[in-house]
């Protein structure tokens, strides 16, 4: 099984990114591993193509690529600064006052920039808590200010303009840089842009940046090929039985590999040649089974993530997000970069 990863299609989306946003920084959100792509391979080409502002949700993430990126690159931390965590070379983003305090105790003079609560209730300070330490923040000098947007990805959500609202609010006259927009809100337009903007999945080449370029594509291989009579059952429970005689392809990875379980019997489809033939019966832990009855010749590999078969399309057909097809990604495939 292989998944081959498009670096230079991540530099697109990126470029592409950064020209909704003229005027903007672009910074590269690699949380997660890329997004489950691979820092490692993802975080320097990016710094190649001129990012210089990195995020990433933990410490241990970012100590992870600090090493690949020159000093100029900063890297954020948007969970903050969490107790005993060394964030030497990093830039926490701290969210409550009771962060703050516990940053400026332990890193006197370093940088760190501050995360607001603009109605999404996830992270951030609150409008109070803010209007109380936010005389002595700005006396120190943070980085940047930020808050995120709950519904980004529906641009006519009525939440989107009530959090511009309270982001312009809370940071008026602050003469900081600011920063609101992840990939759905760039795509909201320049209202959202402030100084920085936050590119995550539309560089992975996901929804809701309908434009992006697809950066993944997975293969699986074939195992073993096999013709079972019309009656006979496929797969664990016995959820699916043939209708006719049919030749079903047995492929070499499963939900263990981050194919979600959701996918079977959802209409989703394995690749061969530009056309699909239907996964049938359960995804099993290792295993897929795909009806390939109308391939003359079955292949030594079937696609899974292709062209024909987006990172979106089969987020719908598991009633889940391209962020999650991603992420679930994990170890065990044998990774190409081009
Ligand atoms: C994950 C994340 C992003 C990137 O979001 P995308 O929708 O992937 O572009 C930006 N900002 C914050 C705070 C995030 O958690």
């Amino acid at each position: 099984m292989g998944l081959h990863i498009d670096i230079s299609a991540i530099t697109a989306n990126w470029n592409a990114l950064a020209a909704k946003a003229p005027g903007a920084r672009v910074a590269a959100v690699v949380k997660a591993d890329a997004y489950g792509l691979g820092a490692a391979r993802v975080v320097p080409a990016l710094y190649q193509a001129g990012a210089r502002d990195f995020f990433v949700a933990l410490a241990s993430e970012g100590r992870a690529i600090r090493p690949l990126l020159p000093a100029d690159a900063t890297i954020n931390v948007l969970s903050g600064h969490m107790e005993g965590e060394d964030l030497t070379g990093l830039v926490p983003v701290l969210n409550s006052p009771a962060q703050y305090f516990r940053d400026r105790a332990m890193r006197p003079g370093q940088p760190f920039a501050i995360q607001l609560d603009t109605g999404m209730n996830r992270l951030g300070m609150e409008a109070a808590e803010w209007a109380a330490v936010r005389a002595e923040v700005l006396a120190e000098g943070p980085a940047f200010i930020m808050s995120h947007l709950a519904c980004a990805d529906e641009p006519d959500h009525p939440a989107n303009a009530a959090q511009l609202a309270a982001f312009r609010k809370m940071t008026e006259r602050c003469n900081v840089p600011r920063s609101l927009a992840a990939t759905g809100g760039i795509l909201l337009g320049p209202d959202y842009h402030f100084e920085m903007v936050r590119a995550g999945i539309g560089m992975y080449g996901g929804l809701p940046f309908a434009d992006a370029r697809p950066a993944v594509d997975l293969s699986l291989r074939v195992i073993q090929t096999r013709d079972v009579k019309a009656g006979e059952m496929v797969g664990y429970g016995a959820t699916w039985h043939a209708e006719r005689d049919t030749r079903i392809a047995t492929v070499d990875a499963g939900y263990a590999d981050g194919i979600l379980r959701a996918l079977s019997s959802s209409g989703a489809k394995m690749f061969a040649g530009g056309v699909g033939y239907p996964i049938v019966g359960r995804v099993s832990m290792d295993l897929i089974t795909v009806d390939v009855t109308e391939l003359d010749v079955v292949p030594d590999r079937m696609h899974l993530i292709c062209d024909q078969q987006p990172i979106d399309r089969l987020a719908d057909l598991a009633g889940t997000i391209g962020y999650e097809i991603l992420t679930a990604l994990r170890q065990r495939y044998q990774r190409t970069y081009r």
